[in-house]
C-alpha cells in the first residue's frame, strides 16, 4: 500500500513538507482539503509540481463503496467499503434527531473469539490505520452529502487491540482545522482489555467508554468472550472505575441477551449486585440491553421479548439505569461483521426484498 497521506496530523504534514522544502503554511490547507474527502488532484490550490511530488511520496486514499445498503424502515444507512489493499470493513449512519451517528471499524476481522459475534469469525486480519478509520467518516460523509456529527466504535474489530493507531485517530477527527468532531461525541467500546481501559482513562478525553460485559459471573463471561480469562471481572470492574474516577464519563455497560445463556432474572440481580459493588450505592452507570442478533455459524438464540422484560424490570428495581436498545436497520443486516462475512462467504448480501440497495463497483 502507497503512504496514505490522511493517517498524518498538520504537524507531521509540516514535517514531511519542509524535508520537500515546502513551506510549513501547505500542511493547513492539505490537511483541510483531505478531511472535505478531495484527494490531491482535487487541491486546487496548491501548484501542480507540489502535487506531483506528493504523488510521488504517497496518495490521499479514502475507502471505496462496496454496497450500500439503506434500510427502508428508518434510513439506516450501511456501507461495505474496500480499502487501498483490497479488504473490506463495514460503517453504518444511523439517523438521530440530534444528527447523524456512524459506527465504524477499527481493524479488519477481530481475534477477540466472542462466540456470538460476526466479526470473529476468520480471526483477524490487519489493523486499520488512523486514516482508514477516518476515511470511513469522510467517504459515508462524501457519499450522503451530510455532516456526521457522533462516531462510535462498535463496528468490525476491538479498538483496544489497534491502541495507538486508534488514539491517533481520536486526536485527527477532534481536530479543528479537520472533521472537528467533540470528544463528547465519540464512544469507544471495548469487550475489556483492562489495562488499555486504564491507558485510555490518562489521555484523557472526555469520550464515552462502553464495555461489552455481557455476564455477571466470569464463569458465564468466559464461556462466551474469552476475553475474559486474561481480565477477569476483578481486573475489568476497577479499571472501569478508575476511567469513570480519572475522566467523570458515566459508563455504559453493554449487555447482549442470549436465550438460556444470560438472560434470567438471576443474572440481572447479580449484574446489579457487581455494579454497586464497583460503583457505589448510586451507580453513575448505564446499561444497555441488546437482544442478541442471530448469527446463523454461531447458532446462539436472542432472548425473548418477555425475557427481555423481566431482565431489565429486574436491574430497574435493583437502581439500575437500563434501556432496550432498539433495533435500527433490521432489514439491511446492520450488526457489525455481517455484512462483510457474507461478501467473504460468497453469499448475496440480502434477500431481494429488500430492495433500496444499491450496488457499486469501485472506481
Ligand atoms: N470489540 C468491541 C467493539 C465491537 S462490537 C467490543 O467488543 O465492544 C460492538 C458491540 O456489539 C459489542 O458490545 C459486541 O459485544 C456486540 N455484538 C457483537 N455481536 C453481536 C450480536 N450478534 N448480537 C448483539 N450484539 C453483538
Amino acid at each position: 500500500m502507497n503512504a496514505n497521506f490522511l493517517n498524518l496530523s498538520p504537524e507531521e504534514l509540516a514535517a514531511a513538507l519542509s524535508e520537500m522544502g515546502e513551506p510549513a503554511y501547505r500542511a493547513g490547507q492539505i490537511f483541510s482539503w483531505m478531511h472535505k474527502g478531495v484527494t490531491l488532484s482535487g487541491m486546487s490550490d496548491l501548484p501542480k509540481k507540489l502535487r506531483a511530488s506528493l504523488a510521488e511520496r504517497g496518495e490521499v486514499f479514502f475507502p471505496e463503496v462496496v454496497r450500500k445498503l439503506v434500510s427502508k424502515i428508518d434510513g439506516t444507512t450501511k456501507y461495505l467499503f474496500s480499502l487501498a489493499d483490497g479488504q473490506m470493513i463495514e460503517s453504518v449512519v444511523m439517523r438521530y434527531k440530534y444528527g447523524n451517528t456512524i459506527c465504524i471499524s477499527s481493524q479488519v476481522g477481530c481475534r477477540m473469539g466472542c462466540r456470538f459475534c460476526a466479526s470473529t469469525l476468520g480471526g483477524k486480519v490487519r489493523d486499520l490505520e488512523p486514516g482508514e478509520m477516518l476515511g470511513q467518516i469522510i467517504a459515508a460523509e462524501k457519499d450522503l452529502g451530510e455532516r456526521i456529527s457522533h462516531v462510535v466504535m462498535m463496528g468490525i474489530g476491538e479498538p483496544m487491540d489497534n491502541y495507538d493507531n486508534v488514539v491517533k485517530f481520536l486526536r485527527l477527527v477532534n481536530h479543528e482545522k479537520g472533521l472537528n468532531i467533540s470528544y463528547r461525541a465519540i464512544s469507544v467500546s471495548t469487550c475489556g482489555v483492562a489495562e488499555k481501559i486504564r491507558k485510555l482513562a490518562e489521555e484523557d478525553f472526555p469520550i464515552t467508554l462502553s464495555i461489552s460485559l455481557h455476564a455477571s459471573d466470569d464463569e458465564t463471561r468466559s464461556a462466551i468472550m474469552p476475553v475474559n480469562n486474561k481480565y477477569p471481572l476483578d481486573v475489568l470492574m476497577p479499571a472501569c472505575r478508575y476511567y469513570f474516577d480519572r475522566t467523570g464519563r458515566r459508563i455504559s455497560f453493554e449487555y447482549t441477551l442470549i436465550a438460556g445463556k444470560n438472560d434470567d432474572t438471576a443474572s440481572a440481580g447479580r449484574l446489579a449486585e457487581l455494579l454497586h459493588r464497583h460503583f457505589g450505592r448510586n451507580c453513575p452507570v448505564h446499561v444497555n440491553l441488546i437482544p442478541l442478533n442471530e448469527v446463523k455459524e454461531r447458532g446462539l438464540k436472542t432472548s425473548t421479548p418477555k425475557s427481555v422484560r423481566a431482565f431489565q424490570e429486574k436491574l430497574d428495581s435493583l437502581g439500575i439505569n437500563a434501556t432496550v436498545r432498539r433495533t435500527l436497520g433490521p432489514d439491511i443486516q446492520a450488526s457489525c461483521g455481517q455484512l462483510r462475512r457474507r461478501e467473504l462467504d460468497g453469499e448475496a448480501p440480502v434477500t431481494a426484498e429488500n430492495a433500496g440497495e444499491e450496488e457499486r463497483t469501485p472506481d
